[in-house]
């Protein structure tokens, strides 16, 4: 099994890596979403049927602390979680689907700091969230109907 780039964090961090905790770090590191702690478990224990759910969620709880994972509140009452990026990116939820969009926004990064700088703040971190129903922009045509 290849070392998965949170692995790698967590042996720069000297946390001791057990197979539960590699597990975890390569499911993390294989999820190209924003899964919670109960969604990761169904990943992880088609893997290993031995790991518990009080596992993942000590796990992700130490990722967390350490800074490798960074956790979302999507609105839904679950934290959801995704490897700190290398390159920030924010969020667009999609109310009706749950299905969470990322995009980044130069415009915008560049006006926070700016906000952040007129107030008397450099900025460090930000949190932003965008929640939306999908535009019917498809096929159909506006033309006329029903
Ligand atoms: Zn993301």
């Amino acid at each position: 099994m290849k070392t998965s780039r949170i692995e790698r964090a967590c042996i720069e961090k000297g946390f001791k890596m057990t197979g539960q905790r590699r597990l975890i770090a390569r499911v993390l590191s294989e999820s190209t979403d924003h899964p919670d702690v109960e969604e990761l478990y169904r990943r992880a224990v088609k893997i290993d049927p031995k790991i518990s759910l009080a596992t993942a969620y000590r796990t992700v709880r130490l990722l967390e602390e350490a800074e490798i994972l960074e956790r979302h509140d999507f609105r839904d009452g679950r934290a959801h979680y995704e490897q700190t990026p290398e390159i920030h990116h924010d969020h667009l939820i999609d109310v009706n689907t749950g299905s969470v969009v990322e995009f980044q926004n130069e415009a915008i990064e560049k006006l926070q700091r700016k906000i952040a700088r007129e107030l008397g703040y450099r900025l460090v971190d930000h949190r932003l969230a965008l929640y939306g129903v999908r535009l019917k922009g498809d096929d159909g045509g506006n033309g006329g109907g029903e």
